[in-house]
């Protein structure tokens, strides 16, 4: 049974007229309240009115990154600040950061979505929940800790890092869920290794993983090497946070609350909506908020949707993992490639740890992708003859399922910096014009 089985489980009929009525509220709302998009609408001649069919909200313009920046920082806020009772950020990696201001209804909103993420999780009152996201600005930390708080399980607010007493804490606790990146869910496993404990002998069940990419081959990898099922969580700080989307337990893709969030999938290049279950640029629209709703976000974030009957009875639309963001994809050799796809592969390679690196340069008019990614002790330590022939191996499995031709670099193992929150897995040496 899910956490709320009304929205849940809604016949898609009756949430698609849902949707529409929230969505004229909601364009009704930014009208009346906030110039930017009230300009951009007059100058289309769109008003709530327009807005008939879920489909008419292709009649809209799209709300990118750089809209929210040239509005820093309150600029797309549709309440006065005496409504405003949290602002978090998110620094990005270059210029101002961008702001998300809630109302207090926003925030049990996103409670709301997150405490859906949890159940379905399979996580209840009795769990001991380890939040090793980050508290701060990033909307994971707290985030996660609302949900769980309504769901009422106890919360252990360790943030990220400090891994050796956060394992500590793990096993002195009991700690039954854990919620972190992915790829800082691998710090801790790898660290515990190190201090001789096994992981998979401690209570320790589940885990809510999300905040970056991660393939299937990755989940598995956590899986095995924390004895868990790894949970997951999809967000971002412009449309709330984490909670948009969420694992049920068929981990068949991601539900999105869509009595919440209105998903489109739109070609990246043409921005033209696809039919549904084509790849491309996930664009999310918030239905309920009220400080700074969003409409038509660029997500920048790949996958498709389908929507289909799923085992776990739930009616909302799923998206599939997101394979990338638009704009990490790289073109070598005039394919494209994300970074997502690297991982699978290397995570086929039983002679290799889970730790990559993948840098871009360019070599005359081309670009040249360096694969840098530490290997097993044993094979490390088996000398260059083994190495070179276990660069080879991987170079073959990349030039045989993706056509493409790519340095490998074998790495002493440990030599890669760990990640504690979002891992930085591309480098991008590449002339910036
Ligand atoms: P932020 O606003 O800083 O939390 O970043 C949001 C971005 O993190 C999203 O647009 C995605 O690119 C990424 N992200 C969050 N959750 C996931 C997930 N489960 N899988 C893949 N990427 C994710
Ligand atoms: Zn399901």
């Amino acid at each position: 049974m899910p956490w709320n089985d009304k929205f849940e489980c809604m016949p898609v009929e009756k949430l698609n007229k849902l949707q529409i009525k929230y969505l004229k509220e909601t364009v009704a709302w930014v009208c009346e309240r906030v110039p930017f998009y009230r300009q951009r609408f007059e100058k289309i001649g769109i008003t709530a009115a327009d807005i008939k069919h879920t489909e008419d909200i292709a009649k809209l313009p799209f709300t990118v990154k750089n809209d929210l920046r040239d509005n820093y920082p309150f600029g797309l806020c549709a309440v006065p600040m005496e409504e405003v009772c949290r602002i978090h950020a998110s620094s990005g990696t270059t210029g101002k950061p961008i702001t998300g201001p809630y109302t207090i209804e926003d925030l049990n909103q996103w409670s709301e979505c997150m405490a859906r993420n949890f159940w379905a999780a399979g996580i209840r009152k009795e769990d001991i929940f380890q939040n090793a996201y980050g508290y701060g600005l990033f909307t994971g930390g707290l985030g996660f800790h609302q949900g769980a708080n309504k769901i009422g399980c106890a919360v252990v607010p360790t943030s990220s890092g400090l891994t050796e007493r956060q394992i500590m804490l793990m096993k002195d606790f009991g700690t039954t869920a854990l919620g972190s990146t992915p790829s800082y869910a691998l710090t801790i496993a790898e660290q515990a290794e190190s201090m001789k404990i096994d992981v998979r002998k401690l209570p320790l069940r589940v885990g809510v993983f999300g905040a970056e990419p991660w393939t299937v081959a990755m989940r598995k990898e956590i899986e095995e090497r924390l004895g868990i099922k790894a949970m997951e969580a999809f967000g971002l700080t412009e449309l709330s946070g984490p909670g948009i989307a969420f694992d049920c337990e068929a981990q068949d893709g991601l539900h999105i609350n869509e009595d919440h969030f209105l998903a489109e999938i739109v070609d990246p290049a043409t921005l033209e909506p696809l039919p549904l279950g084509e790849q491309g640029e996930l664009v999310l629209t918030s239905l309920q908020r009220r400080a700074m709703p969003m409409l038509r976000y660029r997500t920048k974030d790949i996958t498709r949707l389908r929507r289909e009957k799923c085992a776990c009875g739930r009616t909302l639309i799923k998206m599939n993992k997101i394979s990338g963001r638009s704009d990490d994809m790289l073109i070598i050799s005039g394919v494209n490639v994300f970074p997502s796809q690297i991982e699978s592969l290397l995570l086929d390679i039983e002679e290799v740890e889970p730790q990559y690196m993948l840098i871009v340069r360019k070599k005359g008019y081309l670009d040249h992708l360096i694969v840098k990614v530490e290997s097993k002790k044993e094979i490390y330590d088996a000398g260059p003859q083994k190495r070179t022939e276990i660069e080879n191996k991987i170079k073959g499995h990349i030039k045989s399922t993706m056509g493409v031709g790519v340095e490998v670099n074998l790495l002493e193992p440990k030599l890669l910096t760990r990640s504690e929150g979002k891992a930085k897995r591309v480098i991008d040496e590449r002339p910036k014009n």
